[in-house]
C-alpha cells in the first residue's frame, strides 16, 4: 500500500483516503464520492479494528460483506481497496498505542474505555500506510473526527482531515452498519434519536431557548420510546472541547448515544 501511494505521489497525484470497517452503505459511499471529487486517486480501506472494541462489544458479530463492499466501492469510483489482516496491522511484538487525552474520555469515551485509543492508533497507522493528501470521515462519528484531527495535528501527520455530512435514511435515522442489527420495530424506535436531536435544535433556535431546556426536550422524546433500553448520554456540548455547552457561545453540538436492545446507536447535529 505504501509503495502504491508512493508511486502515485511521485507522479504528482493527490490521494484521498477513506478508512472504513466495511458493510458499506450510502454514508460511506458519500465519503468515497467526495474524495473522488477532490483527489486524483481514491484509496478505501476495510478493516474491522479489534483494538477499538471492548471485551463485551460486537467485534465478533460486526457485519462483514467484503464482496458487496468491493462492488460498491468500484461503482462509486474508488481506485484502490486496502484490506489488511489483523496480524499485519498488529504483528507479534506490537507495543505502541496512540492516546489523545481528555477528548477521548468524554461522551462515548466514558462508556467505551479504550475505544478512542484504538481508533487513534489504527487511524495513525492507516494514514502512515496510505500516505494520503486528504482523509475523509463522517460527522456521524463526531467525537472520532475531533480525536483524529487532534492526533493528526499533534503528530504532524501532514494530512487534511475532511469531515462530511451525515447521510440519513428517509425517516431521519443516520445510516450505520449497526442498523443491520435492528428488527423492524427497533428500527422504528430508532427514529426517536433524530427526533430528540431535532427537538433540542428547535429549542436552541428559539430566541429564549436555554441549554437545560433543550436537554430536557431531548430526554422527553427518548423517554417516550419503550424500546430504548438505555440512554448513555443526551446533551448539548461544545464542539471543540466536547464538554457541556454554556448558553452563550456560537456553535453547539447536540449529541446522543442510546441502546435499543443490545444495539448501541449514536447521532449528533451541529447548530
Ligand atoms: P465505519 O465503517 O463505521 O468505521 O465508518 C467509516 C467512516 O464512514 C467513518 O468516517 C464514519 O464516520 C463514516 N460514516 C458512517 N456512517 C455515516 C453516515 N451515515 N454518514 C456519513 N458518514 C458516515
Amino acid at each position: 500500500m505504501q509503495e502504491t501511494s508512493r508511486r502515485h505521489t511521485a507522479k504528482g497525484k493527490s490521494i484521498g483516503f477513506v478508512p472504513t470497517m466495511g458493510a458499506l452503505h450510502d454514508g460511506h459511499l458519500s465519503l468515497i464520492r467526495r474524495s473522488k471529487d477532490e483527489n486524483d486517486i481514491v484509496v478505501a480501506s476495510v478493516f474491522v479494528n479489534p483494538m477499538q472494541f471492548g471485551p463485551n462489544e460486537d467485534f465478533d458479530r460486526y457485519p462483514r460483506d467484503i464482496e458487496g463492499d468491493r462492488e460498491k466501492l468500484e461503482k462509486s469510483g474508488a481506485d484502490v481497496l486496502f484490506i489488511p489482516e489483523a496480524k499485519m496491522i498488529y504483528p507479534q511484538g506490537f507495543a505502541t498505542r496512540v492516546h489523545v487525552d481528555a477528548l477521548s474520555e468524554r461522551l462515548c469515551g466514558a462508556f467505551r474505555p479504550g475505544h478512542f485509543s484504538g481508533v487513534a492508533t489504527v487511524v495513525c497507522k492507516l494514514l502512515n500506510i496510505a500516505r494520503p493528501t486528504r482523509a475523509y470521515f463522517g460527522q456521524k462519528d463526531f467525537q472520532q473526527t475531533v480525536v483524529i484531527r487532534r492526533m493528526a495535528e499533534d503528530l504532524n501527520i501532514g494530512v487534511d482531515i475532511v469531515v462530511c455530512p451525515t447521510v440519513r435514511e428517509p425517516g431521519g435515522l443516520a445510516m450505520s452498519s449497526r442498523n443491520a442489527y435492528l428488527g423492524a420495530e427497533e428500527r422504528k424506535a430508532a427514529g426517536a434519536i433524530n427526533g430528540a436531536l431535532q427537538a433540542a435544535a428547535s429549542v436552541l433556535r428559539s430566541a429564549s431557548g436555554t441549554v437545560p431546556e433543550a436537554v430536557s426536550a431531548m430526554k422527553s422524546v427518548l423517554d417516550k420510546e419503550q424500546l430504548i433500553s438505555e440512554i448513555q448520554y443526551a446533551g448539548v456540548y461544545d464542539p471543540l472541547t466536547l464538554s457541556e455547552a454554556a448558553d452563550e457561545g456560537k456553535e453547539k453540538l447536540i449529541a446522543v448515544a442510546v441502546k435499543i436492545g443490545r444495539t448501541r446507536l449514536i447521532d449528533n447535529i451541529l447548530i
